[in-house]
């Protein structure tokens, strides 16, 4: 089955929002093995919205709709598509007497366009809107497979995995079921990794080891197809095992995960606490880890040290250090780590300083950071990043890093 996904929506012609809707469709629709050919994007015009209804019928046999499915105006999605295969919109009386309590629960007046929401193609399966009003709809009619999904991501993603996913997959009438993962990695290059992996990546077709790279991180999605769900998964744990063997120093976790998020795990797991002193970053690692709940037991504070004179007052780093090894420095980092540990009274400390650019700094090449992790009664690490991004590439990054060799810091004490 071969699908095209249709945004509907003036504000995405204009440039006033992402499609991300169909980068989420998209990818979907990859991991059940449905091949996407063509995305199309359409304003609020019925005449423009049925040529492209027309276009996608003749190279597509599933069409999935997004946006153009609330109560006002120029929601016109349900009512065009109904025009044009030559069907009805009648009343659901479930999605209506959820619209009526969702005002009440609101304490709101429902005003009378918004019974119009209600309204699906006669026929169709109505997939339950449990964030919003606006329900969705599945129809098979010739000469296609049509969805209908509303507009805002958090109302048709929810949508989509529980009740259009299945729904589809239901349609397809496959015997077999699917597995996927994704194995997510850092500190290796797309290339590097293909490399070691090439005979699996190659030579599998069940499963597919897909790799994909982005912010400086490298995914690889394991898909596997078999009539038991459970002999899929466990295909897809023996070539999981394989890849391991060989780069399980770069893996840190599965699916949408994140290195922070990962970071503040661990640092839980082993009740660990905190303090940070950043330059380079400006507080942008505090600010991730602080974003993830839970925060508050491991995360003491920390300072951002931009000038050296903090570093030297504030932080106490030696006059010496800076005079003569300069604030991108080992020597600084070190101390950076060491002292804000101590002054915050945390299990770690650690610091991040370096030359984000454009240009050099105090004659270090932009790109060149030290991070410092300190620890009660141990020896510090540092550790020299050549970096070679832009200047906000850089700090993300760093971050990135910081968390990585965190990681590695407190899964080497697991073992
Ligand atoms: P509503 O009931 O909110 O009007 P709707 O189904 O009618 O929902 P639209 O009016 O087309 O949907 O879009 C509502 C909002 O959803 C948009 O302003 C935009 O923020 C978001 N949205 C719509 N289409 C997309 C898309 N393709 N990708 C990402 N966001 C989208
Ligand atoms: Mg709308």
């Amino acid at each position: 089955m071969n699908a095209e996904i249709i945004a509907v929506g003036s504000e995405l012609l204009l440039g006033q929002i992402v499609n991300s809707n169909a980068r989420f469709l998209s990818e979907q629709l990859a991991e059940i093995g449905v091949n996407v050919y063509f995305h199309t994007v359409v304003g609020d015009n019925p005449d423009r919205l049925k040529t492209a209804i027309e276009v996608a019928e003749s190279r597509a046999q599933l069409i999935i709709f997004t946006g153009g499915l609330g109560p006002t105006k120029d929601d016109l999605t349900k009512e065009t598509i109904a025009k044009h295969i030559n069907t009805t919109l009648e009343k659901d009386e479930d999605a209506l007497t959820y619209i009526k309590d969702y005002f009440k629960r609101a304490q709101r007046e429902m005003t009378p366009n918004n019974e119009k929401q209600a309204l699906v193609l006669q026929g169709s399966e109505v997939l339950k809107n449990e964030q919003g009003m606006a329900p969705g709809m599945f129809l098979v009619k010739s000469p296609c497979h049509y969805m209908l999904l509303p507009g805002p991501p958090s109302e048709m993603i929810p949508m989509f995995k529980k009740y259009g996913r299945p729904a589809i997959e239901k349609a397809l009438g496959r015997q077999e079921t699917i597995a996927s993962r994704v194995l997510r990695f850092f500190g290796i290059g797309e290339a590097e990794l293909e490399t070691e992996l090439m005979d699996l990546i190659e030579a599998q077709s069940n499963p597919t080891v897909a790799p994909l790279a982005s912010d400086g991180e490298v995914t690889l999605r394991l898909t596997a197809k078999d009539a038991s769900k459970e002999t899929a998964e466990k295909m897809i744990e023996k070539v999981e095992d394989e890849i391991l063997k060989r780069v399980r120093p770069y893996f840190y976790g599965y699916d949408d995960t994140t290195l922070m998020e990962e970071t503040s795990k661990a640092l839980k797991e082993n009740e660990l606490t905190i303090a940070c002193a950043e330059s380079l970053t400006g507080g942008l690692f505090q600010s991730q880890l602080t974003s993830i709940s839970g925060a508050g037991s491991i995360l003491k504070g920390g300072i951002v040290c931009y000038s050296p004179e903090v570093k030297k007052q504030i932080l106490d780093v030696s006059k010496n250090t800076i005079a003569i090894h300069g604030t991108v420095s080992e020597p600084c980092a070190k101390e950076l780590a060491e002292n804000v540990r101590e002054k915050f009274d945390s299990d770690i400390g650690i610091s991040f300083t370096g030359a984000a650019g454009p240009g050099p700094h105090e004659g270090k090449d932009e790109g060149t950071i030290w991070i410092g992790i300190a620890r009660k009664d141990q020896k510090t690490k540092t550790f020299l990043l050549n970096l070679a991004g832009t200047r906000n590439g850089n700090r993300a990054r760093t971050v990135k890093y910081g968390c990585h060799f965190l990681l590695k810091e407190l899964k080497s004490g697991d073992e």
